[in-house]
């Protein structure tokens, strides 16, 4: 193995002790104790095990954590007044409904009700429109994670070959949006583009948030590239579920400069952003300055 390791849980330590040290602050000088309020209908069980996380280190950052859980067949009706009564109580700073939602709900529909300014997770489409053009805006969890952490390994971005994997609307678009917002020629790639492989061996820096174990391979990385892997898959291994990424970690470390592991790269960074952009949400609802 040649590339450096990519510490996210390290990394993400850090954030959520200088988000902690931002909520002291805020309630020394001001007072206000900034509320996140987690919406989760019905029981997919990675779904409880990120909200448990979620509550957790919520109360560990020093804010207040309101868990909502609903269950599997509430009416779409329920739940929209459910986000109007959190849009309109002023503990509640920040409002993330966990996806997916039931079939029977409409996720557009419902990620619109919420207050821009209380969506952390920055779905709303007004937090999308404001991201596309480079105003302040709340910007997605996994996306500013990465976009962090590239910082942090790479300081300037500017004019580097950036490839996204994967075009998702929680990932992979608004990834694409952080990085052309700090002058990275931006290549989007997905499931219909052609020569991956070839698209891929131009990135200095390569997303991969597809959801395909292991698909991206050594052989696909420019030597010395920055890589970050998104993905997030359950596979069984020796009789074991086992945690692994879209990038086989094996034959991409020994050609990339720098690599994300899975698990502890990008996953610990999501929820610290999302503690961050709490924050972010209570000190802009309150005319404060913004943490930096
Ligand atoms: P989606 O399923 O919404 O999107 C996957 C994207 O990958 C699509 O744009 C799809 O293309 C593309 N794709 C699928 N197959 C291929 C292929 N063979 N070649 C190229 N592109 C392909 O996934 P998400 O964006 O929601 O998540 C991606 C991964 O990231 C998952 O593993 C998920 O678990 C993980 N994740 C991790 C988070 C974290 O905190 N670390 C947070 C969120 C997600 P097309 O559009 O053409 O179908």
């Amino acid at each position: 193995m040649t590339a450096r390791i990519i510490d996210g849980k390290a990394f993400a330590a850090k954030v959520r002790g200088q988000v902690a040290e931002g909520v002291a602050r805020l309630k020394a000088d001001h007072g206000i104790t900034p509320g996140l309020a987690v919406v989760l209908v019905g029981e997919d069980p990675a779904s409880e095990v990120y909200v448990r996380n979620k509550g957790k280190q919520t109360l560990e950052a020093g804010m207040a954590s309101f868990e909502h859980k609903l269950p599997a067949d509430t009416p779409e009706a329920d739940l929209l007044a459910l986000i109007g009564a959190l849009n309109a109580d002023p503990a509640v700073n920040g409002i993330l409904v966990q996806l997916p939602l039931p079939g029977h709900m409409n996720a557009d529909l419902v990620i619109n009700a919420i207050d821009p300014a209380k969506d952390v997770d920055g779905f709303h489409i007004l937090n999308v429109g404001l991201l596309g053009t480079g105003q302040k805006a709340m910007v997605p969890c996994t996306p500013l994670g990465c976009l962090m952490m590239l910082r942090d390994h790479l300081g300037s971005l500017s004019g580097l070959n950036a490839v996204v994997v994967g075009r998702s609307n929680i990932v992979g678009k608004p990834m694409a949006q952080l990085l052309l917002a700090e002058s990275c020629t931006v290549t989007v790639a997905h499931s219909r583009t052609r020569d991956l492989a070839s698209v891929c061996r131009g990135a200095d820096i390569l997303v991969a948030a597809v959801g395909r174990p292991e698909m991206i391979t050594g052989d696909m990385v420019k030597p010395g590239a920055t890589v970050i892997d998104v993905g997030i898959n359950r596979v069984e291994r020796d009789g074991k579920t086992r945690l692994v990424g879209d990038v086989d970690f094996a034959s991409a470390s020994g050609v990339a400069g720098a690599i994300t592991p899975v698990p502890g790269g990008v996953g610990p960074m999501t929820i610290a952003c999302l503690l961050a952009n709490t924050l972010t949400a209570t000190c802009r609802a309150n005319g404060l300055p913004e943490p930096e």
